[in-house]
Parts: C-alpha cells; sequence; structure tokens
C-alpha cells in the first residue's frame, strides 16, 4: 500500500488508515496485528519483541491512531520510541549500505549525503542543530564538527542520531492531527483489541502520577515546572534539564528515593542508571553536591520558560532556587508588624 506522499511509515491519513481497517489482504491484516503489537511492547518493556523489521514500521500509523483513542501521552511516547530504536538498529546495522542512509533520511524530511572518498556524511547546519539540540553527549556538540560553508561532516552513528531525532519529530507531528473523535468512529473494527490494551494499561503502572511528596509544586519557578510537566508527557528530557531538575529537588528537602520516583514517569526510564545518576549529583557518591545551574546557563540552553512570569522577568531573579526562596518566604505566615517592632 503506497500513500500519496510516497511516505507510508508516517502517513495518518483517515482514507489510508480507513482501507487499512476494512481491507482482506493479507498485508493489511498483517499491519493491523503488527500496530497492536507495537503498542503492547513499548508498555510491557520486553526484550523479546516481535516487531523487529523496519518494514513493521508501515504499522506505525495506524497505531498512532490507537494510541490517539487511548490517549496516555506516557504510552504514546513510549510507542514512538520503540519505533525511534527500531529504525535506529536499521540504520545503524551492516546489512543497509552507507549510502542508502540519505534515502531513510529523506522520508522523514531531512537532507543529506554521504560520500564514500572520506565515508563521511554531509548535512546543512542548521539541521544538524535542529535535531541534535536535545541529544546527550559531546559527540553531538557543534564544537566537536568538522564545518565547512555551512555543511557539517559527520560519521555514520551522528548522521544516524539526527535521522532518528527527525522521525520522533515527524511522529508526534503526525500524531497531533489526528482527529480523537474519528479514532473513536473508525477503530470500532479493533475495539475487542484496544480493550485488552487498555486493561493491560491499568494494570501497568506506566499510568502514574507524579508524587512530590511534601514539596510545595505550587511554589515552583516555571522552569522545573514545565521539565515535570514534559517528563508527565512522556518526553525525553535533554541532560540539563534532568540535572537541573535534580539539584533542584534536592536542595529544597525531596530524597533521592522521592527524586528517582519522579523519574519511574519518564519513556526511557532505567532504574539502575537514574539511581547512579540521582547519587551522583546529590553528593551520595561523588560527595560533591551539585547544586541547578543559574537562570543565565538555562536561558542560553533554550531552557528557561519564564514567558510573563513576574518574579522572573525581576532584575535580582539570577537562580530557580532564588525563586523558590522568595515564593515560600511569601507564602509564610508572617507576624504582625506590631509584634515585630516590640520584638
Ligand atoms: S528565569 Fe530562571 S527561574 Fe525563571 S524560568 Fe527562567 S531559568 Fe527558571
Amino acid at each position: 500500500m503506497i500513500s500519496q506522499t510516497g511516505n507510508p511509515y508516517l502517513d495518518v491519513d483517515r482514507d489510508r488508515i480507513d482501507i487499512l481497517l476494512s481491507s482482506n489482504d493479507p498485508d493489511s491484516g498483517r499491519l493491523r496485528r503488527i500496530a497492536m503489537r507495537l503498542i503492547i511492547e513499548a508498555m510491557d518493556d520486553t526484550e523479546n519483541r516481535e516487531v523487529t523489521a523496519i518494514n513493521d514500521l508501515g504499522s506505525l500509523p495506524l497505531s498512532l491512531w490507537i494510541l490517539k483513542y487511548i490517549d496516555e501521552p506516557l504510552l504514546t511516547s513510549r510507542a514512538i520510541n520503540h519505533s525511534r530504536d527500531l529504525l535506529e538498529r536499521f540504520l545503524t546495522s551492516e546489512r543497509l549500505h552507507a549510502e542508502d542512509v540519505p534515502d531513510y533520511a529523506r522520508r522523514y524530511g531531512v537532507e543529506m549525503e554521504f560520500s564514500d572518498e572520506d565515508d563521511l556524511f554531509r548535512i546543512p547546519l542548521g539541521t544538524f542543530v535542529m535535531h541534535t539540540s536535545r541529544l546527550s553527549g559531546y559527540r553531538y556538540r557543534l564544537v566537536y564538527q568538522s564545518i565547512h560553508h555551512g555543511i557539517v561532516y559527520t560519521d555514520r552513528e551522528s548522521a544516524v542520531k539526527v535521522i532518528r531525532e527527525a522521525f520522533v519529530r515527524k511522529a508526534f507531528e503526525a500524531y497531533a492531527t489526528i482527529d480523537k473523535e474519528d479514532t473513536a468512529k473508525f477503530l470500532y473494527p479493533l475495539s475487542d483489541n484496544i480493550q485488552e490494551i487498555v486493561e493491560k494499561l491499568k494494570n501497568s503502572g506506566i499510568k502514574k502520577d507524579i508524587d512530590l511528596g511534601e514539596v510545595d509544586f505550587t511554589i515552583f519557578p516555571p522552569c522545573i515546572k514545565e521539565y515535570i510537566s514534559q517528563m508527565r508527557d512522556g518526553v525525553n528530557l535533554p541532560h540539563m534539564a534532568r540535572f537541573t531538575m535534580v539539584s533542584f529537588l534536592h536542595k529544597i528537602g525531596m530524597d533521592n528515593d522521592g527524586i528517582i520516583g519522579l523519574f519511574k514517569t519518564a519513556p526511557d526510564f532505567n532504574e539502575r542508571l537514574t539511581t547512579y545518576q540521582v547519587n551522583h549529583v546529590t553528593g551520595g557518591i561523588s560527595s560533591t553536591e551539585y547544586s541547578p545551574p543559574k537562570c543565565s546557563v538555562l536561558q542560553s540552553n533554550h531552557l528557561c520558560y519564564k514567558g510573563d512570569d513576574p518574579i522572573c522577568n525581576k532584575d535580582w531573579l539570577k537562580h530557580p532556587l532564588q525563586y523558590y526562596t522568595y515564593k515560600k518566604w511569601k507564602k509564610s505566615p508572617k507576624p504582625p508588624l506590631d509584634k515585630l517592632k516590640k520584638g
């Protein structure tokens, strides 16, 4: 089944989904089955994956329809990340010649070229920056790239990361275009299978609320609120946002178990790694207790969300912790002025 866009991998067009749902041909039947599997595997986080071939990604548009119907952001993120990992494995595998990688990049809107003279990929600077800004690791920073006339010359691993991030962006964009009311109308042939997924979701523990314990969320600065809300929506946070969140929560008195529990809602949660990172930032391992970065650092890393918040826009506000302390002081009961005078 070839879509009008030439890219069957992310085409969530209603007519196309309708045909896929009603067709009796074996290919459509297989894609329907794989679309469900992809979601279940994302929920189980299982190693025994059945959705393993690149062609299986043809089922992703139907998975996105089902996910829209279920409307659980964390499950949506997990399913998209599962597909992303499948694509990445394929693009880095030896089965695929390096010169064929740019064809896959174009499917997700990324222009790049490969030259076997130097074994390097050529990517426009703006494209490279846009798709690597959320990646952790020095190798994706511009200072480590070879750049000539606005083109980044990079190896296959970095080129694949660019495609992978473009894929995630496109998948979320496609998801956003699906009309929820349509999903209820069109997905009825799969209603039993979807019900099964919903039941599984209820028992999976995925749908957790974020527990902030004794800490007062209402007086958090906008940046920390935004990181928490993005994590609740299943977005993978950049490294600096995670670091800021951990060090901030530690400084205001949240214990390490509470902080680790918060990360359990992240789509790429890994308990061992998170425990190590949290213990490192909070001084449990390194004996250095880190503080969150200043506002100016967060601003230059595009991680400040101050908008028109009146406190963030004060000249004296230099640090997210200052915001919290100020608001806490404003909220605390004050002795009457006459007592202050006498005291
Ligand atoms: S101004 Fe500072 S405290 Fe406010 S959102 Fe930006 S980084 Fe956070």
